[in-house]
């Protein structure tokens, strides 16, 4: 099997995060038992997911890990041209849900896999997949647990998402939170005498662009990033029954995307303060003021120096090595949680990544399979 047919497998499994990924791991860790690794599956709660961790080669601690997440994102409301689980040619893109993010690194992955499984290693590949990245890099972190419990080491890991095949050394991290706002509801007829949670929230959604403001004007700066600054933003707001009714309780969800030298908690904490304030000033007329800010999810973002980074690439990558990209990876979390340098480096790109008709050019997954060989061939002799 060549990389496009491994693709072709692999895109036919319909691993929505919502959706079991046990069918893919299962034919990914029969192929790679085949090939003589030793395969570790870690299994979420409901048994309807998994990790898989493989390993090739003598034991140590200078392998090299190669990473990358089996769910995709949902194509139900999406208008696509051909079935997004079935992997099509057209001028040289082969189009399919996963192609590019990513697939086609999964595939490459196993390429390379057999490669390794012919070549006499003097220290071992490691090959990571993780579940449910999609939802918030959620599967990983059993994974990392497991390999931090074995104290398992490694030289570096590349998190396989599609940069165009650029080394990316950074990403921002993510944190998303709600805040919930209780007041008093009653008839809208006297609505000066209850407390509108839906007045409330407007006033904490003014909380968060005026601490928007303030990092954008005096906070962290990094223009390698389109947006230098951490941001807050507000993404989804609810409250209220109906017109005649003054709401008790509305909420916002919002995120931050911060730098590497912001630290959300304190973000969230400073947030959490000034709400608090907000509702104090109501509560002498309305004892229920409040507001509750809870985190709903969380991931590091990724800072590895550029000079640590051309040093475990030297010679593979002729590029410069200086991106940093937008998305989240679960490479912030390899680098928290085990402490190896990691780096985002993958073929395709984050522009096809989530769309309708997504497509992987024939030519990046070719060049991929070049620069894995090339990893690999670190590990032999
Ligand atoms: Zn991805």
């Amino acid at each position: 099997m060549n990389t496009i047919t491994l693709l072709e497998k692999l895109v036919a499994f319909p691993t929505v995060s919502s959706e079991t990924n046990l069918p893919l791991v299962g034919f990914v860790q029969s192929y790679l038992e085949e090939r003589g690794f030793s395969c570790r599956l870690i299994a979420d709660d409901s048994g309807a997911k998994a990790n898989l961790f493989a390993s090739i080669g003598p034991g140590g601690d200078d392998g090299i890990i190669l990473s990358g997440h089996t769910d995709v994102v949902p194509c139900a409301a999406q208008n696509w041209t051909s079935d997004p689980f079935r992997l099509i040619e057209r001028n040289g893109k082969l189009f399919g849900r996963g192609a590019a993010d990513m697939k086609g690194f999964l595939a490459c992955m196993l390429t390379v896999a057999d490669l390794a499984s012919k070549s006499a290693l003097s220290r071992p590949l490691h090959l990571a997949f993780s579940h449910d990245e999609e939802i918030g890099c959620v599967g990983v972190r059993r994974m990392l647990d497991d390999l931090m419990k074995r104290q398992f080491r490694a030289a570096f890991c590349i998190v396989g998402e599609p940069t165009s095949m650029r080394v990316v050394t950074g990403h921002k991290g993510k944190l998303a939170a709600r805040a919930t706002c209780f007041g008093m509801g009653g008839h809208s007829s006297c609505a000066p005498l209850y407390l509108n949670a839906i007045h409330i929230v407007t006033d904490v959604v003014s909380l968060l662009r005026q601490a928007q403001d303030e990092f954008a004007t005096a906070g962290a700066q990094d223009d390698a990033y389109e947006v230098p600054y951490t941001t807050i933003h507000a993404g989804r707001i609810a409250g209220g029954v109906a017109v005649n009714v003054v709401a008790s309780e509305a909420t916002v969800d919002f995120e931050i995307r911060h730098l590497v030298a912001d630290d959300p908690c304190r973000i969230v904490g400073d947030l959490g303060r000034r709400a608090d304030v907000l509702a104090e000033t109501l509560r002498p007329r309305f004892p229920q003021a409040r507001v509750s800010i809870d985190i709903v999810n969380a991931y590091p973002g990724l800072d590895l120096a550029n000079d640590a980074a051309a040093g475990l690439l030297a010679g593979l990558v002729d590029q410069p090595y200086v991106a940093k990209v937008s998305f989240g990876t679960e490479a912030g979390l390899f680098m928290e949680r085990l402490a190896i340098p990691t780096l985002v480096l993958g073929p395709g790109s984050m522009e096809q990544g989530h769309k309708p008709d997504e497509f992987i050019e024939i030519a990046e997954l070719e060049r991929c399979d070049v620069f894995l060989k090339g990893v690999l061939e670190r590990l032999i002799g």
